[in-house]
């Protein structure tokens, strides 16, 4: 009879992803939906609210900061 599954048992460990880009920081004005668009920095999406509250009036937005993360499976000896 063959089996049906094989299941292994390992351990993996998560960290930070630092190949590629770092954290990505976009806001989102909760009144009309507009975007800041992605940046690096929190710095320009923080002052896009500002100047978007200045012109509209609307004073609520969601912040959003999008990280990366690698597992890896350990290894032990
Ligand atoms: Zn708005």
């Amino acid at each position: 009879m063959a089996p049906k599954a094989v299941i292994r048992y390992a351990d993996w460990s998560l960290s930070v992803d630092e190949s590629g880009s770092g954290p990505i920081y976009e806001t989102e004005c909760t009144t009309c939906g507009r975007q800041s668009g992605a940046a690096e920095s929190k710095d320009e999406p923080e002052d896009w609210c500002l100047r978007h509250a200045g012109l509209t009036g609307h004073t609520g937005f969601r912040a959003t900061t999008t990280s990366f993360f690698r597992a890896a499976l350990v290894v032990v000896r």
